[in-house]
């Protein structure tokens, strides 16, 4: 039976997690930067050490493949390998080394899989600099408009992804995302290792979930348009308050989150009032609403239900309203088959576990629209911070983790179908 270096994991994890530090504390390794190409070709150099068959795709995505016995769609895993600013060093690669680490000691100790198995670290997903999210797999499902790395901008130096791509080098051609496509076809399977980034596996005393599903996402913004007035002058009853409106839809939001028979979450972050004086009415409003929830059907009711209510205050208040999506991502669900490999796997690892939905999105979601998905999910630290310097996972959670993946893809790459 194959065993994964525990130590090798947790060196290696520390090594490469290490590029990118800033200096205002914790790592900050954007996609296309010189830090990340550092990391790139020190992640690479591992993948060729243990004998893998090594590429960077057009957009910079980085497979590595240990060949099987027979010439079958290969199985995929892996994670992304970029950080949010001054993040941690366990979003994301803990999955790229949770992977490595499964193909080296496959590939070290002889194991000749029936079919393919390739690893891969995904892109920007975090997107820090250029927004939008998850860039390398919806780069390589087809799912960004060709002129993206034309119109992509970077937030910090106005720079286009273009460029930044074209001066990363490493063989990145921005006009030619289609070289990078994935199929149907293509691969077999998709499994991603990521830590819960949440605190409720550290509470439950818990090292690992096997994630069910990936909460659909709807992020829009509600700019509510009312009249000004003085605080003092106008009787209430006479107002056009954009604000007061704002106020109400976002206690709906919440509302509508904690009584819907599920488990939503539903946020408003801020409000942004113009304009924005102790003592004038409001005559603008803007409301960002941030819902997550797994179940297909609410997933859209929640919106339509929101959406009657805010119709209904500006109705009242005398108000206008428009609404612009940001993000619209439907609910994604991990194959059943493969949920019930991977709980077999941490039984005979003997690990705890329960089931878990994820609320953060992952890569998982673009790859569970193309192939069957399954998603482990390691025990956060530290109350469960993520996306902050603080963020940790244990070493046996890592190694906990690795073997569950490891004997999760052994299985897989026997199989000649799930
Ligand atoms: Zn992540």
């Amino acid at each position: 039976m194959v065993e994964i270096n525990k130590e090798r994991l947790w060196e290696r994890l520390q090594y490469v997690g290490g590029i990118g530090a800033d200096p205002r504390g914790g790592i900050s390794r954007f996609a296309w930067t010189p830090a990340y190409k550092e990391a790139c070709e020190v992640l690479m150099g591992w993948m060729r050490e243990a004998g893998l068959t090594v590429r960077m795709d057009t957009v910079g995505n980085i497979y590595g493949r240990l060949e099987g016995q027979e010439n079958l769609p290969p199985l995929l895993t892996g994670s992304h390998f970029d950080t949010v600013p001054m993040g941690g060093k366990f979003d994301g690669l803990a999955g790229v080394m949770a992977a490595l680490e499964v193909l080296t000691a496959m590939a070290e100790q002889g194991e000749k899989p029936k079919r393919p198995v390739e690893m891969i670290a995904f892109v920007n997903e975090e997107a820090s600099q250029f927004l939008g999210g998850h860039f390398g797999s919806k780069a390589i499902c087809g799912m960004l408009p060709e002129d993206y790395a034309l119109t992509s901008v970077d937030r910090a130096t106005g720079i286009t992804m273009k460029q930044a791509m074209l001066d990363f080098g490493m063989g990145l051609e921005p006009d030619h995302f289609e070289k990078s496509y994935i199929r149907e076809r293509d691969y077999f399977a998709f499994i991603e290792l990521h830590i819960e980034q949440g605190c409720y596996l550290l509470h439950e005393n818990l090292p690992m979930a096997v994630v069910t599903d990936i909460a659909g996402i709807k992020q829009f913004y509600i700019t509510l348009n009312g009249v000004s007035a003085h605080a003092g002058g106008m009787a209430m009853e006479d107002r056009h308050d954009a604000m007061a409106a704002a106020a109400a839809i976002a206690c709906e939001v919440e509302r509508l989150a904690l009584e819907s028979g599920s488990t939503t979450r539903g946020t408003v972050g801020y409000i942004q009032a113009r304009p924005a004086e102790h003592n004038i009415v409001a005559n603008q409003a803007i409301v960002p609403v941030d819902f997550r929830e797994k179940e297909d059907g609410l997933w859209q009711k929640l919106y339509d239900d929101l959406m009657e209510f805010v119709e209904k205050q500006c109705q009242a208040r005398g108000l206008t309203y428009s609404v612009k999506s940001t993000i619209d991502t439907s609910p994604v669900h991990c194959d059943k088959r493969l949920v019930e490999l991977i709980h077999q796997c941490t039984e005979q690892e003997k690990i705890p576990h329960k089931y878990m939905v994820s609320y953060p999105a992952h890569d998982a979601m673009q790859m569970g629209r193309l192939y069957p998905m399954g998603m482990i999910f390691l025990r956060s630290s530290n109350e469960g911070v993520s996306h902050c310097p603080d963020e940790y996972t244990t070493p046996e959670d890592m190694a906990d983790g690795t073997r569950v993946l490891l004997r999760t893809i052994e299985h897989l790459s026997k199989q000649d179908k799930l």
